[in-house]
Parts: structure tokens; sequence; C-alpha cells
């Protein structure tokens, strides 16, 4: 299956229908602030340049505010393009560092930012709620059913769980080597 035709089947139907206008950039905030071009992005998917899609950290800096989505002439759904070739850069094995943190945290805890810090407990009861939430945080057992899920539906290996824990038991090795 070509590039394009693997970004319709993950979530971007309408790739094919954009004319390169630019509005899609023109309209986005996070390309206001740094070099991400949501235009160029697509205009190399439809060339099939699926390297320099799915391998550029520029990828992760759209926000899914959707502004290009309500103002794309096209209807192409610039978002939708984005997130599908996310999905399928991590299929691939790409994925910052910092987005497999987050997703190690899910499988560990049932929750992307887990109240796992005294200081959050101390901040909620100062307000009046309870210190810990009647979420996952407080039911080991729910969080326990996140990890089976998680290895059920293959979401383990797509961010490369296993490798994640190996990685971090050698770090722990070294720090105790060097002391
Ligand atoms: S606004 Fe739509 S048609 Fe125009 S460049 Fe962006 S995606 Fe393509
Ligand atoms: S959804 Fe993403 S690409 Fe579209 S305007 Fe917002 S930040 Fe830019």
């Amino acid at each position: 299956m070509d590039f394009v035709d693997l970004i319709k089947k993950a979530g971007g139907p309408n790739v094919q229908s954009c004319y390169q206008c630019g509005t899609c950039s023109g309209s986005c905030p996070a390309g206001a602030r740094t070099n991400y071009l949501v235009r160029d992005i697509i205009r190399k998917a439809l060339l099939g340049l699926k390297e320099e899609c799915v391998s550029v950290t520029e990828l992760w800096y759209c926000t899914t505010c959707y502004a290009c989505t309500d103002r794309c002439p096209q209807d192409v759904k610039p978002t939708d393009v984005i997130k599908a070739i996310r999905n399928i850069a991590v299929a691939e094995g790409h994925m910052l560092s910092n987005h497999q943190k987050v997703a190690v945290k899910v499988i560990e805890t049932g929750h992307a930012v887990p109240l796992d810090k005294e200081m959050w407990q101390q901040l909620r009861e100062k307000v009046g709620l309870e210190p810990i939430p009647p979420n996952a945080s407080a039911n080991p057992w729910a969080a326990e059913e996140v990890k089976k899920l998680s290895e059920i539906c293959g979401f383990d290996k797509l961010i490369g769980y296993e490798e994640f824990l190996k990685a971090e038991e050698e770090k722990k090795k070294k720090k105790k080597k060097e002391g």
C-alpha cells in the first residue's frame, strides 16, 4: 500500500483533495511559532515522501486546535491527516521519548497525568478535595485492568513498553555502577 493510501486508511480520507492553497498553514498557531508547516507535510505526503513526514519532530507540533480544518476550502481536514500520519509514524517506531513516557504512565497507572506526587495531593486537600480522586489512582484494580487492556489491544507493543522497561533498568544499573 502506498503512503497516500495508508493515510486515507488511517483517518485522512480526503488528503488527495488538497490543492496547496496554504490556508491551513496561514491559520495555524503552531506554525506561527515554530517551523511547522502543515501544508508542507501534506505536500510531501502527496508526493509519497513517507520518511520526510513520519520522522520529523515537527509532525508533533500540531496542537489539534482544528483551525485549519475549519478553514480548508477543500474539506481535506488537515488535522485528521496529521493525526493519521502520526498514527503511521508510531506504528513504524517513530515516537518522541516524552510521548512514550506518557504512554507508559497510562499503562502503569491508568492515567496520562497521575497524581503521583505528594504535593498534588496536598494541593487537593487545600481546596477541600479528597487527596486522591476516586479514579484509577484510588482503585489499583482499575489500573490493573488498564494494563491488561493495553496488552490485549497491543498498545504496550505499539509504544515499546518492554524495551522502555529494559532501558530504564540499564540506566539504573549504570547509575549504581558509577556510584
Ligand atoms: S487549506 Fe486545505 S487545500 Fe489548502 S493547502 Fe491546506 S489542506 Fe490543502
Ligand atoms: S489543528 Fe494543528 S495543523 Fe491545524 S491549525 Fe491547529 S495546530 Fe495547526
